[in-house]
């Protein structure tokens, strides 16, 4: 066949250990073969961060803001563990957070559902998205010990006039903490959700506790209810999907009784744990995506998992290893599909919805990695194991067939 053209290069971000592996298997074996690959590549290995200074992280963040899609791959966020095993200059920060910062997008998780793994909820048939708001709050609290004494919020303005509030009177021990927000973050997080929703034509849920945090939580409720009447009630109308607020307790109720097929926008703590419930329910966090959307409609696409380091230990031993490379793969299909939608070539969106269609078959069939064998209950197939190499074997003969 004719490989699938590209005009636009996809920004390439290179990882570490197992999934820097199987970044390259997935090339080789599922896209080269059937596309005329475009990247502009940046190796965002550890190795190379380090070299670099870090530089080539925030070159591969400009990159993405020029061409406006990336995939990456799971990359090392160094602890004083990973210092020494890679003898590094410093202790860098996470690419992630350096990419998020640049872009200052909204991280979007999404399950990959298929036929014999069914979520720990019955109800659930479709993807439940969770959008996490990855600023502030507790994550950029001050907090401390108080004895006995007064706490007080003191706020200067920029003539220096002063607001003081009592938090409160101490008996005895105890403690404090002051969060803030800002309402460009907010803004900028709601923008993302409403774009996201539209692109893929999801009802958007937004949830608080704005009855108990009636400023705090209450701006919240407020910037998203301004943003979508002036910029989006009309495009949700248009596409058939709605906008719903409500409290986060109400939220967890309803979510849980309801079949999915629901993007749920969540603040950053409330996105940090109930992301984590979500992906558990779902069955494997191998086969949970994440995609990383700006308010401008920039896309980075990437796998939720990190990058599998117990078995790239026993990879670098040579032992064959079942590590599953799904959500990596869909990282390269959404990306994919993306930029096919971006550049009009439909050929190349097909073959993004064509290579994820390979993927859940062949699970569905019986052919998966160890993880998702002792999930998968299918009346009349057999799960049967496979190692990664041959799991991508699996599907692109699957591919070849739908291009033969
Ligand atoms: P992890 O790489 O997600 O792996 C944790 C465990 O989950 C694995 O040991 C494995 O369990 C299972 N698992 C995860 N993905 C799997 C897959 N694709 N196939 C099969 N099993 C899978 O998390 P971690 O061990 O906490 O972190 C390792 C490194 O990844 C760290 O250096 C961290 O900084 C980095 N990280 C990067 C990102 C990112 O780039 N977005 C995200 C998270 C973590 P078994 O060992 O039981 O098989
Ligand atoms: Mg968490």
């Amino acid at each position: 066949m004719e490989k699938i053209k590209m005009t636009t290069p996809l920004v390439e971000m290179d990882g570490d250990e197992m999934t820097r592996i199987l970044w390259q298997w997935i090339k080789d074996i599922l896209i080269c073969p059937f596309v005329d690959l475009k990247s502009e590549y940046y190796d965002l290995g550890l190795v190379e961060r380090d070299k670099t200074d870090d530089k080539v992280t925030m070159d591969s963040a400009l990159a993405t803001l020029k061409y406006g899609v990336a995939v990456k791959c799971a990359t090392i966020t160094p602890n004083n563990q990973r210092v020494e095993e890679y003898n590094l200059k410093k202790m860098y920060k996470s690419p992630n957070g350096t990419i998020r910062a640049v872009l200052d997008g909204t991280v979007f998780r999404a399950p990959i559902l298929v036929d014999g793994i069914s979520p720990y909820i019955p109800t659930w048939k479709k993807p439940i998205v969770i959008a996490r708001h990855a600023y502030g709050d507790i994550y950029k609290a001050v907090d401390g010990k108080a004895g006995k004494g007064q706490a007080k919020l003191v706020y200067t303005d920029k003539d220096g006039n002063e607001v003081s509030e009592l938090i409160h009177d101490f008996n005895g021990d105890g403690i404090v903490c002051a969060m803030h927000n800002t309402d460009k973050s907010i803004e900028s997080f709601a923008r993302s959700c409403f774009n996201y929703a539209l692109d893929v034509k999801l009802p958007l849920w937004f949830s608080t506790k704005d009855t108990i945090s009636k400023i705090y939580d209450g701006n919240f409720k407020r910037i998203f209810a301004k943003v979508y009447e002036e910029e989006y009630k009309q495009k949700f109308e248009q596409a058939g999907i709605e906008y719903m607020y409500t409290l986060i307790d109400d939220v967890v109720a309803r979510i849980v009784r309801s079949e999915g097929g629901i993007l749920w926008a969540c603040k950053n703590y409330d996105g940090d744990v109930m992301s984590d419930m979500v992906a558990t329910a779902y069955g494997s966090l191998a086969m949970m995506t994440s995609v990383l959307v700006s308010p401008q409609g920039i896309y980075e696409y990437e796998a939720a998992h990190g990058t599998v380091t117990r078995h790239y230990y026993k990879y670098i031993k040579g032992e064959q290893t079942s590590t599953n490379p799904v959500a990596t793969i869909f990282a390269w299909s959404g990306a994919m599909k993306k930029r096919g939608e971006l550049d009009g070539l439909s050929d190349l969106t097909e073959f993004g919805e064509n290579l994820e269609k390979a993927t859940i078959e062949t699970i569905e069939s019986g052919e998966m990695t160890g993880d998702l064998v002792g999930l998968f209950k299918k009346q009349g197939v057999t799960p049967k194991k496979l190692n990664s190499k041959e799991f991508l074997q699996a599907i692109a003969s699957r591919l070849e067939k739908i291009y033969a």
